[in-house]
């Protein structure tokens, strides 16, 4: 069964007091937005809009709603990462690398003030999680696994974004409505043929739950609803370029984005939607413009999407934004340091157009004979570009730099030679990126990206502050000393065990299960568990529950 929110009667104990303040300072006032969809080009400046415009030879979707730029560095580098950087943007609050939506470490950045101690790894309430609270329906939708660091800051809460087991968990017992992406794998047990290393059959979880797990576009498109765990790969999907040849079942962006929408918008209270244009970033990485600007027009198709819905109505607001730029992508580079001024649109697009693979999958094709002959044949047929043996011996060469990530010699080696456009790293860069807003409560002017996510819960009518309180409670201070511990016989599923007034309740790590009484309820929010303080969160309505409060 579901708990509803619910207020304690007046009564005896410091917690019930306490609680009762807790619980009426979360009565959440009314946002100026019914319905908020964030949609987040991971990875993209500036510059990678306007290579993506050129492209189009039209305005991006996103274009008339420009309102300002986002300082994007984190808690403890001036570069930042996609885990704090979405982090921000979920909770509110900048954090430190890696973290997913829990709070920042002691070191920080010189400029920075050092966090609060109860401050420091505590897991962090997202926008996603208020809007659930206030009974919005929610929804996430990705082109990388769904338990990628973007998406899962708006859902899960762990000290790095490598462990995604914890992170899939997270995101199941979350009880997001809609979830679409890649990433299947995580769902399943290892001796099922999936990622699991705990034995869990996560998606036999999800259909008890009520879910729709449909796994191609067609099964999407007959999905009904009201809940879709919709995973369209093993892993991350197909870069939008090479979907036709690679992943025909595969849906696009947009199209993912159009079915969350029309399933959330039915619930009469709104909704809260994240889309991120995930592999933007990936190309960027690879210096690779064929799949940089495949899939930020598979985002900007994204975009028009939202944008199509909201301008219907008044009550939607439509976010746009990057969680830091990549790759310092330029138009122009040192082969133009005199001939910028006569860059026509041809020597930027043409040779651009030729490309029609992304570099992984050129590299892909080309197997295991690596010879200078081969590669030119490839890229010759996959890039149109006649390169020299010469340059294959050095794509060759510099490939050897990269042995997870070979393909990233191609764009690094061929592009200062075939195209006007200049990267400076494979990594990412700390410069501001760009913000857009449409409709009722959204952000402008130079922002941070922690005021970003304050934006939005305020557009949402969040009370974050109120929130963190209602959904993790520090256990061990909301009972006596010695009636809570928690018991990790069972490394991979630790429980929170609670001994009260005779009662005996267990709460599983990384669910919303409460079991006590011979029953198992559902919760409002997850049971976290943070190692570095060995501190473990509980909802607020947990605890009432264990002290024998009368759930209505
Ligand atoms: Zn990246």
């Amino acid at each position: 069964m579901r708990l509803s929110a619910h207020r304690p009667r007046a009564s005896i104990g410091v917690f019930s007091l306490l609680l009762l303040l807790f619980f009426c300072q979360s009565a959440l006032a009314a946002g100026a937005a019914k319905n908020v969809i964030v949609l987040i080009a991971d990875g993209t400046g500036a510059e990678q809009y306007t290579l993506a415009r050129w492209f189009k030879g039209a305005p991006l979707a996103q274009d008339a709603i420009l309102t300002g730029m986002v300082r994007t560095h984190i808690s403890d580098s001036v570069v930042a990462d996609s885990a704090p950087s979405g982090s921000a943007y979920a909770t509110g609050t900048r954090t430190s690398d890696k973290f997913i939506s829990v709070g920042p470490r002691a070191k920080v950045l010189s400029s920075e003030p050092s966090p609060p101690e109860e401050l420091r790894y505590r897991p962090l309430a997202t926008v996603l999680e208020g809007a659930r609270v206030q009974g919005r329906s929610t929804g996430i939708v990705a082109t990388a696994g769904v338990w990628h660091a973007t998406p899962a800051a708006f859902y899960a809460h762990v000290p790095s974004r490598t462990l995604e087991s914890t992170i899939m968990k997270q995101g199941v017992h979350q009880g997001i409505d809609v979830v679409l992406g890649g990433g299947r794998g995580y769902l399943t047990p290892k001796h099922a043929g999936g990622l699991r290393e705990d034995g869990q059959d996560l998606a036999a979880v999800l259909r008890e739950r009520g879910y729709e797990l449909p796994t191609t576009a067609k099964e999407l498109g007959a999905a009904k609803g009201p809940k879709i765990f919709g995973l369209f790969a093993g892993g991350h999907m197909a870069p939008d370029l090479d979907r036709a040849a690679l992943a025909p079942q595969e849906p696009a962006l947009a199209e993912m984005t159009a079915k969350a929408i029309a399933v959330l918008s039915k619930n009469p209270k709104g909704f809260f939607l994240m889309v991120e244009g995930s592999q933007v970033d990936w190309a960027d990485h690879a210096n690779d413009p064929a799949h940089l600007i495949s899939d930020l027009l598979a985002f900007d198709r994204a975009v028009q999407t939202a944008l199509d819905y909201a301008k219907k109505r008044k009550d939607t607001l439509v976010l746009v934004v990057s969680d830091h730029n990549t790759g310092g992508m330029s138009i122009g580079n040192m082969r133009t340091n005199k001939s910028y001024t006569q860059t026509s649109v041809e020597d930027l697009l043409e040779p651009l157009r030729k490309m029609r693979a992304s570099a992984a999958a050129l590299w892909a094709r080309l197997g295991k004979d690596q010879t200078p002959e081969r590669l030119q044949a490839v890229v010759r047929e996959d890039w149109g570009l006649s390169i020299t043996a010469e340059e294959a011996k050095l794509v060759l060469e510099a490939a050897a730099a990269y042995p997870e990530e070979p393909y990233y010699a191609l764009g690094q080696i061929l592009c200062p030679r075939y195209t006007v456009l200049g990267w400076t790293t494979h990594g990412h860069t700390g410069g501001d990126v760009p913000m857009f807003a449409y409709g009722p409560g959204g952000p402008k002017g130079l922002i941070a990206g922690f005021e970003f996510g304050q934006a939005t819960a305020k557009a949402l009518g969040i009370d974050l502050a109120a929130l963190n309180r209602r959904l993790f409670v520090d256990a061990a201070l909301a009972f006596p000393p010695g009636s809570v511990r928690l018991d990790e016989t069972d490394k991979n599923a630790p429980v929170l065990r609670i001994e009260h007034q005779g009662r005996r309740a267990e709460l599983p790590v990384n669910t919303n299960l409460l079991r006590m009484d011979g029953r198992e309820l559902h919760l409002e929010g997850l049971v976290i568990h943070a190692p570095d303080t060995g501190r473990t969160y509980v909802p607020a309505q947990a605890v009432q529950r264990i002290l024998g409060k009368r759930v209505p």
